[in-house]
C-alpha cells in the first residue's frame, strides 16, 4: 500500500470515525439531577428565577447556560456522528473491496482454461488418398461381361486413377482399360433397344 493509499484511508475512514465518535460523545449532556451552572455545575435550584448570575462562580447564567437536570441528547449532533461513522465504515468496506480487486493476483483473475476434448471423427468413408492403389487391370472378357452401369462405374474409377497415377507403366495400363471400357459403352449404347 502506497503513501497515497494511507492518506486516502486516513481521510476517508479515520477522520470521519473519530469525528463521529466525538459528535456522539458531545451530544450527551450528562444531567446532574438538578439544574446546574453551565460554568461550574453549581446547583442552581434555589437560584433559578431569582438571579441571572451563578452564586458560586458569578458567571452570567444567560451566557454560560444551565445544564438541565436530566441527561439529554442533542439529536442533530448524535445523528451527524452516527452518519459519519456509517460513512467511515462504508469506506472501509469499499476500500477493502477495492484493495482486494486491485491486489488480486493475476492468476486467479484469469479464468481457468478447460481443455476441449477433440471432436470425435464422424464415421464415414475415409478420404481417398491421391496415391491410392489403382484398380486391378481389366481383361477384355471382364469388360465384355459388364452391364452399362458397371461400365460407367469402372470408367469413373479408371479416369480417377489415371489423374492420380504417376508411374508411366500404370498410366499406360489404365489408358488401355479406359479405352476398353469406352468401347464397351459404345457397343452397349449401339445395341440398346
Ligand atoms: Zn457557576
Amino acid at each position: 500500500m502506497g503513501a497515497s493509499m494511507l492518506v486516502f484511508a486516513f481521510v476517508l475512514v479515520i477522520v470521519p470515525l473519530l469525528a463521529g465518535l466525538a459528535l456522539i460523545l458531545s451530544s450527551r449532556r450528562g444531567g446532574l439531577g438538578f439544574p446546574a451552572c453551565g460554568s461550574c455545575h453549581y446547583n442552581l435550584t434555589a437560584t433559578a428565577g431569582r438571579s441571572t448570575t451563578c452564586p458560586e462562580c458569578g458567571a452570567d447564567i444567560l451566557q454560560v447556560g444551565i445544564i438541565p437536570p436530566r441527561g439529554q441528547r442533542n439529536g442533530r449532533l448524535l445523528w451527524s456522528g452516527v452518519g459519519l461513522i456509517v460513512l467511515a465504515l462504508t469506506c472501509v468496506g469499499g476500500g477493502t473491496a477495492m484493495i482486494l480487486i486491485n491486489h488480486r493476483p493475476v492468476t486467479t483473475v484469469s479464468p481457468r482454461v478447460i481443455p476441449v476434448p477433440p471432436m470425435p471423427q464422424p464415421p464415414g468413408p475415409a478420404p481417398q488418398p491421391a496415391d491410392a492403389p489403382p484398380p486391378p487391370p481389366l481383361t477384355q472378357s471382364q469388360v465384355d461381361a459388364m452391364a452399362q452401369a458397371d461400365v460407367l462405374a469402372a470408367l469413373e474409377q479408371t479416369s480417377k486413377a489415371r489423374r492420380g497415377a504417376i508411374d508411366p507403366e500404370v498410366q499406360e495400363r489404365l489408358r488401355n482399360d479406359f479405352t476398353m471400357l469406352l468401347n464397351r459403352l459404345r457397343l452397349l449404347r449401339a445395341t440398346a433397344p
